[in-house]
């Protein structure tokens, strides 16, 4: 059998695998991807949302300021060069709970440091016959959503084309190390990065990491109604087109069911029934493991005794801003020797 040199096997084409193997594809390096997806699969159940606001306190989230213009350029790139659109950039609008909150807000939107993610405050109801907002609320910008199923696909489709995907399970204990790398089949690789989302977690040349998997479920809602907005008030409401809409989603650490719920859905209705006005119909309820982490950062890098391996994980719930970035300070690392964030070096670890 002919053997196939590479430079890298990357195990996984979720976010994580995806924007490697296009990194990879744009430094000319030689390399395939394996995947064998499954319907629970973090990137498979995500909404796709990228939100520079976040949390029960709206804050400004980690590093946004160089995740968002790296990632804005990244999506752009490689629609262009897929020709393919999946990137949508849309204000979200979220509604002040209170009038304190609203007062808060008015000295400090256009404060330095805000200013590129806030659009506009409104101190009056908007989207009336939509929504419940007696207070107004924030329209923040530099934001939208990844249509992650077509992406992933288009990707799927790029690598196909190159010769650099194979639709398997990566399967470690078929490994056969030697000097220089490792042999997987018929390749030969220098190295192998990981992006196995949560499946990482049972494995023995991981164990040292805290993993924290966090379930997510999201409902699919036929409204009849169209807006190009996406709202958030507890939940998101992003609207796909014709009516329909995503809603969710929920935040579990203790997994009972890995699969979608009764509790899951009626956490969802409860919080969109107090601000979302139209009739609707639920006609689609997914679950998924978000790969989180303990300390709510990345995975990166290689591994302590076997430098073959890498890692790239630990994406949690923000994979669509924190992949572009971390797989090009991945590859400058491994490629150029540059020193990795320690936030997201898993020498913080060891
Ligand atoms: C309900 C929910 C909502 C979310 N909403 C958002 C959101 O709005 N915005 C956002 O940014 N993020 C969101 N996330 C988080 C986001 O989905 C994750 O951060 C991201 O998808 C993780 O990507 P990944 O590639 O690391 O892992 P995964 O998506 O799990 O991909 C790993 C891939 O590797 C494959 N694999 C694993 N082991 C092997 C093997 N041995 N051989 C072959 N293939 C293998 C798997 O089958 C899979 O295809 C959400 C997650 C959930 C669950």
């Amino acid at each position: 059998m002919q053997r196939i040199s590479l430079d890298y096997i990357v195990v996984g084409q979720g976010l994580a695998g995806s924007a490697l193997a296009m990194h990879l594809f744009r430094r000319d390096k030689k390399f395939v991807v394996f995947d064998l997806p499954n319907k629970n699969d973090s990137s498979h159940v995500a909404a796709g949302l990228f939100n520079p606001i976040t949390g029960r306190k709206w804050v400004k989230t980690w590093k946004a300021d160089l995740l968002f213009p790296f990632m804005r350029a990244y999506f752009k790139d490689t629609e262009s060069l897929l020709n393919r659109r999946f990137f949508y950039e849309q204000n979200i609008y979220r509604p002040f709970d209170t009038l304190y909150e609203q007062n808060d807000w008015m000295a400090k939107w256009t404060e330095a440091g805000y200013t590129s993610y806030i659009d506009s405050l409104y101190s009056e109801e908007k989207y009336y016959g939509l929504i419940k907002n007696p207070y107004g609320g924030l329209m923040l910008k530099n934001s939208g959503y990844l249509d992650i199923p077509a992406y992933l696909n288009a990707v799927k489709c790029f690598l196909k084309e190159q010769n650099s995907y194979q639709h398997a399970r990566f399967i470690p204990d078929k490994i056969e190390r030697i000097k220089d790398g490792i042999v997987y089949r018929n390749y030969k690789a220098k190295k192998v990065i990981l992006c196995e989302g949560t499946a990482a977690k049972s494995q023995k040349l991981w164990e040292f990491l805290p993993f924290k998997r966090l379930k997510g479920e999201v409902l699919i809602i036929g409204t009849g109604k169209e807006f190009d907005v996406i709202f958030n008030k507890g939940v998101f409401i992003i609207h796909l087109g014709n009516g329909i809409c995503k809603v969710g989603s929920t935040y579990d650490n203790i997994i009972v069911d890995p699969g979608p719920t009764a509790a899951g859905k009626k956490q969802i209705l409860s919080k969109l029934a107090k601000f979302f006005k139209p009739d609707f119909k639920v006609i689609g309820h997914t679950a998924g493991m978000r790969p989180a982490t303990q300390d709510r950062r990345p995975f990166l890098g290689m591994h302590p005794n076997a430098k073959t391996f890498v890692i790239f994980n630990g994406l949690g719930a923000k994979g669509v801003t924190l992949a572009p970035f971390f797989a090009n300070q991945l590859l400058n690392h491994l490629e150029n020797d540059i020193q990795l964030d320690r936030e997201v070096d898993i020498k913080r670890y060891i």
